[in-house]
């Protein structure tokens, strides 16, 4: 072994979903949007000059942070964007949580917050999720470096009550809180109420799901100025300029058009009742679903063959081969369609 070799960093990076190369498939298995993103996005992006591209982008974003900020109703300094909610996620665990005290995650939940844990050399700690897959509150009423909480939680699909969060803070008012919505357009309470009243609040959210442009990679977060501005530093410390130009102008026209986001997510929400019933009726135990994807786990059939079986058939979803959800597929809703051969397609596999 070469002596530099003891140098490297050594992770164990986050595994996402496949992105097949195969076209004629049906992909259930990253929660993208099955619809595409609003005609106000397909408009900007006709007007976009190519000789535009030869500039670098604003570093400061300020046209999208801006609409952002009017968009939710902040003052000026309240949001920080980012390439994806995973970069500004990632962004936070690296400005924020550097205490020697372990912060604290569920230990079912987003797959990536141990991930940068161990990359940046923060300790944690991972409470239990109860049978049901509950965050239990009170395990973080304990001295701690930060909490982070994906809510509605990952791959559960299960949301946290506001009153829940709410009495998370008020036990953790030393340390940083976060609060990762991806999902929270298709249902649950936001905690973005209270940053008004929690300095020590940070609320994450993606255009990847809701707003069907996870192939752009914007996420932001949004908390008190003081917040915004140490990830701001830190975010220039490693790169000045994480937006590109055509992020900063699709991911402002994409706020234009709260209509057609509306409709959408009411779309999704209604194919994801309807799937969850079809599901139970072949048999399957269904989390009651705050996001755009269900957690379901059949009766008699391993996840683990029903998710080949389904590869097999081109219907792609998403398996955790994992302690306590080693028996649940995460199935992201489709078009209706999509989801009807879903469960055309699981009927015959399983009768
Ligand atoms: C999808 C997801 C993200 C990351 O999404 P980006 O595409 O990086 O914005 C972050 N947190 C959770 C819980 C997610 O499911």
């Amino acid at each position: 072994m070469k002596q530099w070799e003891d140098n490297i960093r050594k992770v164990t990076p986050y595994v996402a979903g496949e992105q097949p190369k195969e076209k004629d498939i049906i992909k259930l298995n990253t929660n993208e949007n099955p619809y595409p993103p609003s005609p106000s996005v397909q408009k900007k992006y006709s007007e976009i000059a190519l000789d535009r591209l030869r500039m670098y982008p604003d570093p400061e974003a300020s046209e999208l942070v801006t609409s952002l900020e009017r968009y939710h109703g902040l003052d000026k300094g309240q949001v920080f964007v980012g390439v994806g909610s995973d970069d500004v996620l990632s962004m936070a665990f690296l400005t924020f949580f550097n205490s020697d005290k372990p912060i604290l995650f569920p230990d079912v939940t987003y797959s990536f917050y141990p991930v940068w844990a161990n990359m940046y050399r923060i300790p944690f700690e991972t409470p239990f999720v109860d049978d049901q897959f509950e965050i239990t509150v009170s395990d973080y009423h304990r001295e701690n470096g930060g909490v982070i909480i994906a809510n509605p939680n990952a791959p559960t699909s299960l949301a946290l009550p506001l009153d829940r969060i709410h009495d998370l803070l008020r036990h953790n008012q030393d340390v940083i809180v976060i609060i990762d919505e991806a999902y929270i357009d298709f249902g649950g309470e936001s905690a973005l109420p209270l940053i008004d009243r929690y300095e020590n609040l940070l609320v994450v959210r993606t255009y990847s799901k809701s707003r069907s442009m996870a192939g752009m990679r914007i996420g932001y977060a949004m908390g008190h100025p003081g917040l915004i501005q140490a990830m701001v530093s830190v975010k220039e410390s490693v790169n000045s300029y994480t937006m590109s130009m055509l992020s900063i102008s699709l991911g402002t026209a994409s706020l234009a058009d709260e209509e057609y986001f509306q409709k959408r997510i009411i779309q999704i929400k209604e194919t994801r009742e309807k799937t969850k019933n079809e599901l139970e009726n072949l048999g399957f135990f269904v989390v009651e679903s705050s996001a755009n994807f269900v957690f379901a786990k059949h009766k008699t059939i391993p996840a683990e063959q029903l998710f080949h079986e389904l590869r097999e058939r081109k219907i792609y979803v998403r398996y955790f081969k994992k302690q306590r959800i080693e028996n649940f597929l995460r199935i992201s809703i489709g078009t209706g369609d999509e989801m009807k051969k879903l469960i055309e397609t699981l009927e015959r596999i399983i009768t």
